[in-house]
């Protein structure tokens, strides 16, 4: 299986660390508002990039920062009259609401920033021991000129590191590329206490610090937005490597695409800030992700209303599909078929299609590639269907294309179950019937208590049923 990695600009076959096991950290979010379309790609690329190894059989292990002490949330939280460590608290457990919407999977292991202080602040002790940072006036700054590798990340040299217009500005440094480990104590922001005085610390050492607690030193992928390379993550790496001397400190360094919004940087000012709850009003998640997975996790990815449109009706165009193959398959057990070894026409072209989309999701995680086989094997099964197969064959035939179609939608972390679709709506009327026919047997046979029950239960759930001279009506209270 091949990965891109950032550090060697090249595919590498993927070699974990431990056989069978996998280190997974993705930098999160600081949560100070709502999640975007930015955080949303950002995830899902790294929520299928995780449930494919987990396909595949290995155990993975994923964790992901809250970076819940930060400028923007004090800013933040001082606008409001909050607490920052509060409101960042509440942010969080809404980005977890929206991960969930999203379907995404959780991480094994959230660590905050707060919850962290004393690792951090071990770390930052070390690293002052092993000269490779220094004090000044309360702060505490990583020397960039002691880590001779510094720049290997992001392939950059000095002098486009420092016209990178992503360095923070601060006189106390040494060096303009020195960063902040420990900042001082400014009034009226929160503080702790450290060798060096009150202060809080500077964003990047929270990842070392933390990873390094639950992951051990050289893990196997860290991950994140592009927009992280650097400097966030060419810090973390300096500082990782001279707090530990022993690289490397990540083995796979994989960063997913810049988010733009109808081909603009997505910005509040722009008016073009789109949020995970605007885009679930309308659109589904499942809608969503296919619309993410038809673009390289790596590349770039424009959001737009007409893509919304497009991923919307291809993802019906599944669901058709889906619904096609359940009824020729005419059985709603829902039971897994076991579908190995079956022949004919359509299986032939299901088990094709599963090679290839291993094929590329082995090759970097190429969703495009791999949706692309999923829907060949769709437009293949209408065909199949459309050119009248003989009976005794139809039914193996899509029980078997249909095993591989959940299978594979699965794997990408699709939902197939359809609740809001044809099927489901017609079932619930049909128990429906069934309540009212059973309510209607129980007054017959003067049972009026029974007939009350059921009355009143339906109603709870939001359903109501009217007795009438030609028998009971019934209809959902809107
Ligand atoms: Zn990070």
């Amino acid at each position: 299986m091949l990965v891109y990695n950032t550090l060697q600009r090249r595919k590498e076959e993927f070699a974990p660390r431990e056989p069978g096991r996998v280190s997974m950290y993705v930098c999160g979010v600081t949560p100070y508002d709502a999640m975007h379309v930015g955080h949303a790609r950002t995830f899902m690329a790294y929520d299928v990039l995780r449930r494919y190894l987990e396909s595949r059989g290995l155990e993975l292990c994923h964790v992901q920062n809250v970076t819940d002490i930060d400028d923007k949330i004090i800013a933040r939280a001082t606008h409001l009259g909050e607490e920052p460590v509060l409101l960042a608290k509440r942010f969080m457990e809404e980005a977890l609401r929206d991960c969930d919407s999203l379907g995404l999977l959780r991480a094994h292991l959230y660590p905050t920033v707060s919850g962290h202080m004393q690792e951090i602040i071990e770390m930052i002790e070390a690293l002052v021991g092993k000269g490779a940072a220094y004090l000044r006036e309360g702060s505490v700054y990583f020397d960039v000129s002691a880590f001779p590798g510094y720049g290997r990340l992001s392939h950059q040299n000095t002098e486009e590191m420092q016209s990178s217009g992503r360095i923070e500005t601060d006189e106390n440094k040494a060096d303009p590329l020195d960063f902040a480990l420990w900042k001082s104590a400014k009034p009226g922001e929160p503080c702790w206490d450290s060798p060096w005085g009150p202060g809080r610390p500077g964003w990047h050492i929270e990842c070392s610090a933390m990873s390094l607690k639950y992951l051990n030193n050289g893990f196997d992928i860290h991950g994140g937005a592009i927009e992280l390379q650097f400097p966030h993550h060419e810090n973390e790496v300096a500082q990782s490597e001279a707090y530990t001397g022993e690289p490397p400190f990540v083995r796979y360094w994989l960063h997913s695409g810049v988010v733009f919004v109808n081909g603009q940087k997505m910005s509040k000012s722009l008016g073009n800030f789109v949020t995970v709850k605007d885009i679930l009003k309308v659109t589904s998640a499942e809608a969503l992700r296919l619309m993410f997975f038809t673009t390289h996790y790596r590349s770039p990815f424009d959001y737009s209303d007409s893509k919304v449109e497009e991923s919307k009706a291809a993802w019906e165009r599944v669901q058709q599909s889906l619904r096609l193959l359940d009824r020729e398959r005419g059985d709603r057990t829902g039971k897994p078929v076991n579908c190995e070894g079956i022949e004919g026409p359509l299986a032939e072209q299901a088990v094709r299609a599963e090679a290839r989309f291993h094929q590329a999701m082995e090759d970097d995680f190429n969703t495009p590639l791999a949706l692309a086989t999923l829907f060949e094997l769709v437009s293949e099964s209408n065909r199949y269907f459309s050119e009248n197969p003989p009976p005794e064959e139809r039914r193996v035939q899509a029980a078997v294309a249909l095993c591989k179609l959940t299978q594979l939608l699965s794997v990408l972390g699709f939902s197939t179950s359809d609740e809001g679709g044809e099927e489901a709506v017609d079932q619930s009327a049909d128990l429906l019937n069934l309540l009212v026919e059973v309510r209607q047997m129980a007054r017959s046979q003067k049972q009026f208590a029974l007939a009350d029950v059921i009355r009143d239960r339906l109603k709870d759930l939001g359903y109501v049923l009217e007795d009438h001279a030609e028998g009971t009506s019934h209809r959902k209270i809107s």
